[in-house]
């Protein structure tokens, strides 16, 4: 019988999409997730669904009694750059207070393995491209400074209680499952893809570029766009990594391509077909000029193949998704 795997934050968009990656491979799914910035609607129907709040302990351990998880995939965490250089804390409170808790009961009930979301914002401004796991880290934001006291914490409570973890960097995670029925979908949006198509069906009069003045080749920032069915399919694998006893690691979850955020508003006007209205911006706090991945370590550890890496195909269906989609979940 395939392993019970609890997905803490299931029905966010890293989540619902790894939810359907696990139920596909066939295993028996639980998610759990307070709602705040994911959707009911996008939890995989063969998932059990719990809603609840990792920071309420009480609502963990029953969820824990009552099943028998032999790993955890954690994502439920607040993740926005720019957020959390204005609201600093709701991000210690809930990245860092919530995994402390969550660690509290996954130690009481004896679940000793977990993959949980990190980011390349813990990498902050790279000394260089691509970015190596062992590269030093110096968040420029809360948000990945948030996450860097995550894998710490995971370190030394695998040194103490033995729970083992893969923490999983994230670069940029765009597109959409190829069912049609989970994407992209925040409320308020801020991440740049979805906002240059919702540009392109006219929900916003233009994408804002924040900033031009960066020290890249046409002064808009680099970062490394990433499928999210292969970022999903990168959880399975660090998963099964962690249940036939391998060690606990890190690894970054890019392509180890960068495109500008000009470059992307031109992949977008191909995939669309028309001009796509913008405009330049100031920088937004807390970015980095240029965040692209060696995803070196985690093919060659874990077997990653990434199958949808061109950036055409990436923004396509992401654009099949808004198309179908243009308000999101709340069309539905
Ligand atoms: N960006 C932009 N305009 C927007 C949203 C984002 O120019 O309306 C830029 C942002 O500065 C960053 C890149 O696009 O360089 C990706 O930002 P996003 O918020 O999608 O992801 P992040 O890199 O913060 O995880």
């Amino acid at each position: 019988m395939k392993q019970q795997v609890l997905v803490l934050g299931g029905a966010g968009y890293i989540g619902s999409h790894t939810v359907y990656a696990l139920v596909e491979s066939g295993y028996d799914v639980i998610v759990a997730d307070n709602l705040e910035t994911g959707y009911r609607q996008a939890v995989h129907p063969k998932a059990s669904f719990y809603r609840g709040d990792i920071r309420d302990r009480d609502f963990l351990d029953d969820l824990l009694s009552r099943s028998d998880v032999g790993a955890v995939i954690h994502f439920a965490a607040n993740s926005l750059v720019g957020e959390s250089m204005t609201n600093p804390l709701k991000y210690y409170d809930n990245n860092v207070n919530g995994t402390r808790i969550l660690l509290q009961s996954l130690v009481a009930h004896d679940v000793k393995r977990i993959v949980f979301s990190s980011t390349a914002a813990t990498y902050g401004e790279p000394e260089r491209v691509p970015i190596l796991e062992s590269d030093p880290t110096h968040p420029t934001n809360t948000y990945g400074e948030t996450k860097l006291s995550m894998e710490k914490m995971f370190r030394w409570t695998e040194v103490a209680h033995g729970v083992r973890y893969v923490s999983l960097r994230y670069f940029n995670a765009s597109g959409a499952h190829e069912s049609g029925r989970i994407g992209e979908a925040h409320n308020p949006e801020t991440h740049l893809v979805p906002l240059v198509l919702q540009a392109a069906l006219g929900k916003r009069p233009k994408v804002d570029i924040y900033g031009d003045d960066y020290d890249t080749p046409d002064g808009t920032c680099i970062r490394d766009y990433i499928h999210v069915c292969d970022l999903a399919q990168a959880h399975i694998l660090a998963m099964e990594y962690l249940l036939k006893g391998s060690p606990s690691d890190i690894f970054n979850l890019g392509n180890g391509n960068g495109f500008s955020v000009k470059e992307v508003i031109r992949a977008a006007e191909r995939v669309v077909g028309r001009p796509i209205p913008n405009e330049i911006a100031p920088r937004r706090a807390g970015d980095p000029a240029q965040l692209v991945a060696s995803s070196e370590k985690i093919r060659r550890v874990l077997g990653w193949n990434p199958q949808r890496t061109d950036i055409d195909g990436i923004v396509a269906s992401a654009w099949a998704w808004h198309q179908a989609h243009p308000d999101g979940f709340g069309g539905e």
